[in-house]
């Protein structure tokens, strides 16, 4: 078994957006595995809010119907399956008018020991907005929590206000800005290896580790999300706030205490001590079309769109501990496989006493978020049998499926999060200076861009991206990892 279940107290988790995609692909069935893994509390309750007039039992079906699509079969057990639709429950809430507030609040207060949270899985535009009703409706308690996922902002201004407006209503300690990564378990394991290990940390720093790759790379285009994209680009979609917490997490100082405000401020004093960006440390890209495959001009129907789908970045962190070694970060859009990892490249022994062998690429420890969680550390070795001393590296792998007993007990990073959520856990959140100090690294480059009227390069779907993307590594005499599965 890989999870131990911790109890967590009777709660009301409200969900603001349940008829949406993010719950029903994430939301309401995470809250079913937890469930089923004997952690959702007797008494506790989900309530559905939306415009949608729907009863509770049309919610219900919607519920069974989007635990049919997005949970393993072998997951539903029919008792559990009625268990978990009987916890469900619907109020249609118009976020901008006054329909429903009355209800939910008669709703709320008919459990008024319940921990009680509010997911807002609805547009950014209405966080504010919700959280003012929440206020003026009563049913925003001292102890009540708010869940923001991103976009939390499009720069720093909007961040700040956004940040101002829910600060109205609720205290630091009850926000709750989630970054998905940061509940994969195989980041939380970067902190494992790092700090529940004496090999690694000796080893961590400038001395000894050459360059750092952060790549988040998918297979798929932006149809279907195009408009929305198009307005924020590679930068403020991804590197912004994922790779920019796997940095964070790879390059922090150990905090005192695992605890949650110690961990956030080592993070924030990465933010702060990274290096402004130039435009010589960035490369930007926009995949064409190929064969029946479409560009990302026609995906997003913006002929003229200078949009990136692609973003390579050379970043320096000022600091003892980092001076002098590169982190490279990169995310795209139509790359040549979905992956997701952290890999950190040692130097090489200062003197070797064997032949050179010239495909050797050294100590790497590569952290895969997906697919297939688990760690491998590359390693040096003599190639078995005879011939003399030849040299060759193998992975020693650490795949946690394969270690710890099957992918399917691997919690999803939904079912971690919004069960710290009710156990007022913010380990594992974003604090708001840290998003803001985000923005104050990234904003003053896509000024310089925009101000610039730069033109992202075009790659090919199914490539590592631009050809610029290989000179910025290369130029330092590195290379990137393939981007393979
Ligand atoms: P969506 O599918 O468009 O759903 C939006 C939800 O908001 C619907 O349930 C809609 O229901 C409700 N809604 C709209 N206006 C409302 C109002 N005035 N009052 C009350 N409810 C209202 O959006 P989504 O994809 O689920 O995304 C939700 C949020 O999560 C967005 O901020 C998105 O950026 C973020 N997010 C989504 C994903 C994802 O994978 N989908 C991932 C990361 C972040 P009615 O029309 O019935 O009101």
């Amino acid at each position: 078994m890989v999870s131990t279940v911790i109890p967590v107290q009777p709660f009301d988790l409200v969900i603001f957006g349940a008829t949406g995609d993010l719950a029903k692909r994430k939301i309401l069935p995470s809250l079913y595995r937890r469930l089923a893994v004997h952690q959702m509390p007797e008494g506790a309750r989900v309530i559905g809010a939306a415009r949608s007039k729907m009863t509770r039992a049309e919610f219900r079906k919607q519920t069974l119907a989007a635990l049919q699509e997005f949970v393993a079969p072998d997951l539903l057990k029919p008792d559990l399956v009625e268990q978990f639709i009987a916890s469900v429950d619907y109020v249609p809430v118009d976020a901008g008018g006054e329909d429903g507030w009355a209800q939910l609040a008669k709703k709320l207060g008919e459990k008024p020991d319940h921990i009680r949270a509010f997911y807002l899985s609805v547009a950014p535009a209405l966080f504010a907005v919700i959280a003012d009703k929440l206020a003026a409706a009563g049913v925003a308690t001292p102890s009540s929590r708010i869940v923001v996922e991103k976009p939390l902002g499009k720069d720093l201004a909007s961040a700040r206000a956004l940040n101002a407006q829910l600060s109205k209503h609720f205290t630091e300690a009850q926000i709750y800005r989630i970054d998905h990564y940061l509940g994969k378990e195989t980041v939380q394991n970067l902190m494992a290896i790092r700090f529940a290990n004496a090999l690694f940390e000796p080893l961590w720093n400038a001395r000894y580790v050459d360059h750092v790759q952060i790549t988040v790379a998918e297979n798929l285009g932006v149809a279907g999300r195009g408009e929305y994209y198009d307005k924020s680009g590679a930068m403020r979609d991804m590197v912004q706030n994922h790779l920019m917490q796997l940095l964070c997490l790879t390059a922090m100082e150990p905090p005192a205490h695992f605890e949650p405000n110690m961990v956030r401020d080592e993070k924030l004093k990465v933010i702060r001590s990274l290096e402004p960006l130039k435009l010589s440390d960035i490369v930007r890209g926009q995949y064409r079309a190929n064969g029946s495959g479409s560009s990302y001009l026609d995906d997003v129907k913006n002929p003229q769109s200078r949009t990136e789908s692609f973003i390579a970045i050379r970043a320096h962190i000022q600091n003892w501990r980092w001076a002098g070694t590169p982190f490279y970060l990169r995310t795209g859009k139509k790359l040549s496989a979905r992956l997701s990892e952290i890999c950190v490249v040692f130097r090489d022994p200062p003197h070797s006493i064997f032949p050179k062998v010239d495909d050797l690429r050294g100590n790497a420890l590569i952290i895969r978020l997906q697919p297939n969680e688990g760690i491998t550390m590359r390693v040096t070795i003599k190639d078995p049998g005879p011939g003399g001393m030849r040299l060759t590296e193998v992975p020693l792998d650490m795949t946690f499926a394969k270690a710890l007993g099957g992918e399917a007990e691997m919690p999803e990073a939904y079912e971690r999060l919004i069960m710290d959520v009710i156990r007022g856990d913010q380990t594992l959140f974003m604090r708001g200076d840290e998003v803001e100090a985000a923005w104050s690294w990234v904003d003053p480059i896509i000024d310089a861009w925009t101000d610039a009227g730069s033109k992202p390069q075009q790659y090919d779907p199914g490539s590592a991206g631009p050809i610029d993307a290989y000179k910025l590594t290369s130029s330092d005499g590195h290379l990137w990892r393939e981007i393979a599965t």
